[in-house]
């Protein structure tokens, strides 16, 4: 089969690579579709991985399945998570699951962008069928769902007000997990007038100095974190939702964080719970992400579709093998 392989940061290369062999309790699937994400283009997440079959968003439709799989059948299409927590060691019990040793070992085989991924038999729990729904729409299943944990870790509540600082992609899909979950006071912070006009068509407010009782920041910029630490509310929370490069201090006000009992956090990819929601949501017409699929490529042009999101061009570019 042929595979896309990121080998630095400005190359992605074909190659062609064995078939995925299917073991016990294993599930191959034909990649229907995959889209990109920003931390496949964000260097210092990325370069640690290189070289590798990137592509962590896909939807598939199941070819082979190993003995003893009883959930899926070849020909059922689903979305696929590319990690299991084990829901039983200390970080799953104390709400890390995405933390947990065997969410971070367990990945796709070789990756999304390639013909087919064999999914590891802890995996295979974790697809969920797609009834329908249009793979391309599926592959926002886990962007969205990463949304709705880091909405989940801050307390984020239909009465609340929350701040989004970042319309990219990530920033519209927490924008419209908040209007989904019936949080009415959507604020936004955008640099870009494009982007900007965007999100306000997507329900959000462009924000001044207004309290806020929870900002969800998706930009690694430190200057934005701070802003928004400082629009919060007393009682609020922030949530780091694009990771800032290794050795970055927050410039967060320690006297504030104290006397306004703030809360401090962070949300690292999506749980198998998020995932099902996400999905749910997608199915519903709940969230309608389509028009953030600004680029559409076949696999050889994989390379190009990390360049048009790297760039920022594409604000989401998807993969169709
Ligand atoms: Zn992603
Ligand atoms: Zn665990």
């Amino acid at each position: 089969m042929k595979v896309a392989r990121t080998v630095s940061l400005a190359e992605t290369v074909i190659e062609e690579v064995p078939d995925p062999v299917c073991g016990p309790g294993e599930v191959v699937c034909r990649v229907l579709a995959c889209a990109t994400c920003g931390s496949d283009v964000q260097d210092f997440y990325v370069s640690r991985k290189l070289p590798a079959v990137l592509g962590h968003e896909p939807a598939g439709e199941v070819v082979e399945v190993g003995a003893g799989v009883v959930g899926v059948r070849p020909g059922d299409r689903v979305a696929i998570h590319h990690h299991s927590p084990c829901g039983e060691c200390r970080r799953c019990r104390r709400g890390h699951e995405t933390l947990c040793e065997r969410f971070r070992s367990t990945r796709l085989d070789p990756g999304g962008f390639a013909e087919y991924v064999r999914v590891q038999a802890e995996l295979v729990d974790e697809l969920l069928p797609l009834d329908g729904m249009d793979p391309v729409l599926a592959t926002f299943t886990e962007p969205l769902a990463c949304a709705l944990r880091a909405q989940r870790r801050t307390g984020l509540a239909p009465g609340d007000s929350v701040l989004v600082v970042g319309a990219g992609a990530s920033g519209l899909l927490n924008i419209a997990a908040a209007h989904a979950a019936g949080v009415e006071a959507v604020w936004v912070r955008e640099p870009s007038p494009d982007r900007l006009a965007r999100a306000e068509r997507w329900g959000a407010t462009a924000h001044g100095n207004e309290p806020v009782d929870v900002a969800i920041v998706c930009t690694p910029r430190d200057d934005a974190i701070a802003a928004a630490a400082g629009a919060l509310a007393p009682g609020g929370a922030l949530c780091v939702y694009a990771p800032p490069p290794p050795g970055s201090p927050l410039a967060i006000d320690g006297n504030a964080v104290f006397m306004r009992e703030l809360d401090i956090t962070a949300s690292w990819s999506a749980g198998p719970a998020d995932m099902h929601r996400a999905l749910g949501l997608l199915a519903r017409g709940a969230v309608r992400p389509l028009e953030l699929m600004t680029h559409r490529f076949g696999l050889a042009e994989t390379g190009a579709a990390l360049a048009a999101q790297r760039s920022g061009e594409a604000l989401k570019a998807v993969v169709v093998p």
